[in-house]
């Protein structure tokens, strides 16, 4: 096969008669060709619409078939997609689609958030529909007449997403075709995925993790992807046997979940060719635990949206997998001290990475920039060490993040909503150990007038999708302080972890 440059490439065989796209909840499947030739109408149907190249488009849908297809469409218009969480309240979905500069929205017709959203920022919004052979329809947009759009380029923009920053901002990630488009075929590639291979997407397809970690990479080896809207624990081995799911991918809690159910779900001992995790830390005993029951190799990889998703991540045998450790790098990947030397082997430092996967820069953030990257390596933020054979083993975070089971919330977007509640002088957010997410979310308050946990907790659901909500809220009389008068969260997690005195 030719070198493939560009997203419209990304498909291994568009000419297949193979399945591309399950989608057990409509019982429609997509054969690459049909993919194929959807991906060109919908994209002349987008241009048609008045979009030109660059423009962005958010995307606020359930996983599903149509996600995939319209963002292939959006890509191969020259257009960016920009997908988003449909749990977002309508303030967080206004921040991302006027940051991402969208000029449209997809979504569907129910989600109230949206429209509000939309309409403040003077935004129309469309709706996808599907139908029973998996034919994508965007209401109200007719059959283009148009030419198909010309093509794209390596560098265009094909993906925005955004990352939890260290202040309340988070930062705009622009990911370019050749940055999607080598991270899926590196995934594919370590893997060693082939048009046998069938995986089922229970991530989000608004994450890197969900669009090129288990799906973009199976399209680009010609596999199939089985998509149903969300992850349900009583559906998963159902839908694994009846569509011959070789592998999934997913965060330690939804293993953990699988795990514990095993037994009563009556899931397979063998069947799978791998398991794979991402996106926090899988404990060494739950990944022997995992092997043991479904019989299948897991191997933990490390990604981050800054590098289009996997930097590194344990082989498939016969290449030794190492609990523990997140494997070996799929781009370059180097370990830094605080003077920015590149250390050696066994010696623990921020983990920097480098190579086509890596963003160019966050959008109009030249201060991040300049923090983020040195020397052309970029900083990861997460601290990590090298063995002998170049494993990775990842051991704590340098930036300020709380981790809930692979999903990321920046404290400092939750103690500014917290700052806006009439009742509340001081906040600050931190994370505790948890069993079930790796990591919980809890606040801290000094209080200036009567509050209760409730209302707090009311005011924040309010404002914060529910996953960023703090299942804890403590009144405190004062937060503990560094010299500078930073916020120790620190001290804060020890305070008020389980156990804790
Ligand atoms: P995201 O941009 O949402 O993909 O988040 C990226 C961050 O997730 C990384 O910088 C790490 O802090 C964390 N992460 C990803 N994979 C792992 C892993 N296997 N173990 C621990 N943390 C991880």
């Amino acid at each position: 096969m030719p070198q493939r440059t560009t997203l419209a490439e990304l498909l291994a065989d568009p000419s297949a008669p193979a399945r591309a796209i399950i989608a057990p909840s409509s019982g429609a499947a997509l054969s690459y060709n049909d993919l194929a030739e959807q991906v060109e109408r919908l994209a002349a149907a987008l241009r048609g619409a008045g979009l030109a190249p660059g423009d962005c488009v958010s995307i606020v849908l359930p996983n599903g078939l149509e996600v995939l297809v319209l963002f292939l469409a959006l890509t191969r218009a020259r257009l960016v997609a920009a997908p988003l969480n449909p749990a977002y309240k309508a303030d967080e979905l206004r921040f991302y689609m006027g940051d991402a500069q969208a000029r449209a929205v997809i979504a569907d017709t129910a989600n109230a958030a949206v429209h509000d959203a939309a309409a403040k920022l003077g935004l129309p919004v469309w709706s996808p529909t599907a139908d029973a052979r998996g034919q994508v329809w965007i209401s109200p947009l007719g059959p283009a007449a148009n030419r198909v759009p010309e093509a794209a380029r390596p560098d265009d923009v094909a993906l925005f997403l955004h990352t939890s920053g260290t202040t309340s901002r988070p930062k705009g990630v622009p990911l370019t075709h050749t940055n999607v488009l080598c991270s899926s075929l590196n995934i594919a590639r370590h893997y060693e995925l082939t048009p046998e291979d069938r995986s089922l997407v229970v991530m989000p397809l608004f994450h890197v993790h969900g669009l090129i970690g288990a799906a973009l990479s199976t399209l680009a080896s010609g596999g199939a992807v089985i998509v149903p809207p969300r992850f349900s624990a009583s559906e998963f081995w159902g839908l694994a046997r009846a569509h011959r799911a070789s592998w999934y991918s997913a965060v330690p809690t939804i293993h953990q979940v699988l795990l514990a159910r095993a037994d009563s779900d009556s899931a397979p001992h063998r069947g799978l060719r791998f398991i794979r995790s991402c996106s926090a830390a899988l404990a060494p005993a739950t990944l022997a635990q995992l092997e043991r029951r479904f019989g299948a190799p897991v191997l933990e990889a490390y990604g981050m949206t800054e590098a289009a998703h996997q930097v590194a991540s344990n082989p498939p045998p016969p290449r030794p997998h190492k609990p523990g450790t997140v494997g070996v790098g799929t781009a370059e990947v180097a370990v830094i001290d605080d003077a920015g030397h590149h250390l050696g082997a066994n010696m623990p430092g921020e983990v920097v990475v480098r190579g086509p996967t890596v963003m160019r820069g966050y959008r109009n953030n030249p201060e991040a920039n300049a923090a983020a990257f040195i020397d052309g390596w970029f900083r990861t933020g997460d601290r990590g060490v090298l063995d002998a054979d170049g494993y990775l083993a990842l051991i704590g975070r340098i930036k300020e993040l709380i981790n809930r089971g692979g999903e990321k919330i920046s404290p400092a977007e939750v103690d500014a909503v917290l700052l806006e509640h009439p009742a509340v002088a001081e906040a600050a957010a931190f994370g505790i150990p948890d069993a079930k997410y790796g990591e919980e979310i809890c606040a801290a308050v000094v209080l200036k007038a009567d509050a209760d946990a409730n209302e707090l907790a009311a005011y924040c659901r309010s404002r914060l999708a529910d996953f960023k909500v703090p299942k804890a809220f403590h009144i405190v009389a004062a937060l503990p302080k560094g010299p500078t008068g930073k916020i120790q969260r620190r001290e804060l997690s020890a305070m008020f972890k389980p156990g804790a005195k």
